[in-house]
């Protein structure tokens, strides 16, 4: 049921070149209290989306600190993700509830870990990420079990309450939670340890690092891009809350007033947790017609060993780059635009409002006009998009690269182990 991604060290030195040196020594010291204990994530999947991407980077940097660390993940069938991925989407405020039967399976699936061995996943802190984890909380073994974080990645702003009502109970079963933005903090769940964490990015991810426009621009050719006309680019998973209906809407809405204009949809995300992307991209394509200027790049498009490589060439060869969700937990694509020196036009909402600072590192946009009018003025405005580009990059150095967050994570993992020792002091001074 568990599989471990097996992930050897990055060395951390190479980061510090972008951190301040009080983060650096506050990480060393951090990793040197925490010497001796293991620390185990688990999530659902191991590429696509966010937190795949985060696990990714964080186990090898966290390894390369000299931290006992480990990612697990697990392995159900097919079906458990398609109540998993409709359960996300009444998390973030879809109609509807889950019917007694999808109840049954997403906790069915926790039950079977009545007959695993729990034993490779010994650890003195766990993270469990997001609400595909929950069910496991009910059926650990007796007197088996670590501090545990539950991590909420997904934007819980204006939830459906009657299923947030329902997954809430297995997250009181968790010792603290994470969430990314202080106002997805359900009201009712009234947990004294509660940590506000916002996500980041790696700077030296194949993704991020810096990659020459030459041959950013190779990549767009190869995929069919003109090069000698504009392109506005929206990097996301095929998913309703992306908005993909949205940023079509505002490319045609733009392209009146340049005609040579192109749009990129790169959702070739290899998600195995969203199986709607699929329905979503066929979609989309009889949404578009017979444009030859849209692009739209689904996972057949893309072998997952080159995914990295042409998401940062879109991201950095692009004129405008959209992210235009109307729900969004954090939304790790900004962050990526940002670190390269784009200014980005985002969904006024949930973690883009974090990021992008109105006018300043970017825009934020709450529909489709303002987006394409945005989209317009960028592209008139070269020297503009290029000031608000590095006002971008310098937020993300400041605020959302992974030492950063992996601080933050260590932080916490201490506090539940102390506050765990104490209660085993307690426990103990009662007794004698
Ligand atoms: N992504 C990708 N290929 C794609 C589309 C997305 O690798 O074609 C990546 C993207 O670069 C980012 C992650 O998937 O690192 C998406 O994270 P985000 O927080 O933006 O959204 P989520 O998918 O978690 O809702």
């Amino acid at each position: 049921m568990f599989h471990r991604i097996d992930l050897g060290p990055t060395p951390f030195e190479p980061y510090t070149q972008h951190l301040a040196p009080s983060l650096t020594e506050d990480l060393r010291s951090l990793v040197q209290e925490l010497r001796g204990s293991r620390v185990v994530h688990v999530n659902s999947t191991p590429v696509g989306g966010g937190v795949a991407e985060i696990l990714r980077s964080l186990i090898p940097m966290s390894k390369g600190l000299g931290l006992d660390t480990d990612w697990y993940i697990i392995s159900p069938p097919n079906s458990f993700f398609d109540v998993t991925k409709k359960l996300h989407n009444l998390l973030q405020g879809a109609e509807g509830g889950l019917t007694a039967e999808e109840t049954r399976n997403y906790r069915l699936y926790g039950g079977e870990t009545s007959s695993v061995d729990f034993g490779p996943l010994a650890a003195d802190v766990w993270f469990l990420h997001d609400p595909q984890l929950l069910p496991l909380m009910s059926f650990l073994p007796e007197g088996w079990r670590p501090p545990i974080i539950w991590v909420c990645h997904i934007d819980l702003s204006a939830p459906n309450e009657e299923t947030l009502n329902a997954v809430l109970p297995d997250v009181r079963k968790s010792d603290a939670q994470v969430f990314s933005m202080p106002y997805y903090v359900p009201a009712s769940l009234e947990s004294p340890n509660i940590h506000i964490i916002p996500p980041a990015i790696d700077p030296l991810s194949e993704k991020n690092r810096p990659m020459p426009m030459k041959e950013a621009q190779g990549y767009l050719a190869s995929m069919g891009i003109d090069l000698t006309r504009p392109l506005v680019t929206q990097v996301s998973r095929f998913d309703p809350w992306k908005d993909p209906w949205g940023v079509v809407d505002a490319y045609k809405d733009a392209k009146g007033a340049f005609p040579g204009l192109q749009l990129a949809y790169l959702g070739a995300s290899h998600a195995a947790d969203d199986p709607e992307g699929k329905q979503i991209f066929e979609r989309l394509g009889e949404y578009v017609g017979q444009d030859p200027d849209v692009h739209l790049y689904g996972d057949a498009d893309i072998p997952l060993d080159r995914v990295d490589r042409v998401v940062n060439a879109f991201q950095t060869a692009s004129d405008v780059l959209l992210q235009k969700s109307v729900r969004e937990g954090f939304g790790l694509t900004v962050t990526e635009a940002m670190w390269k020196g784009q200014p980005v036009i985002g969904g006024n909402v949930g973690g883009i409002k974090a990021q992008i600072q109105d006018g300043h590192s970017g825009f934020l946009v709450d529909d489709v006009e303002q987006c394409a009018a945005r989209i317009k003025q960028l592209l008139e405005r070269p020297e503009l998009r290029r000031s608000m580009g590095e006002a971008a990059r310098e937020s993300v150095r400041e605020r959302f690269l992974l030492p950063r967050f992996l601080r933050d994570y260590l932080r916490a993992a201490i506090e539940r182990k102390a506050s765990q020792q104490r209660g085993t002091a307690e426990a103990s001074s009662t007794r004698s």
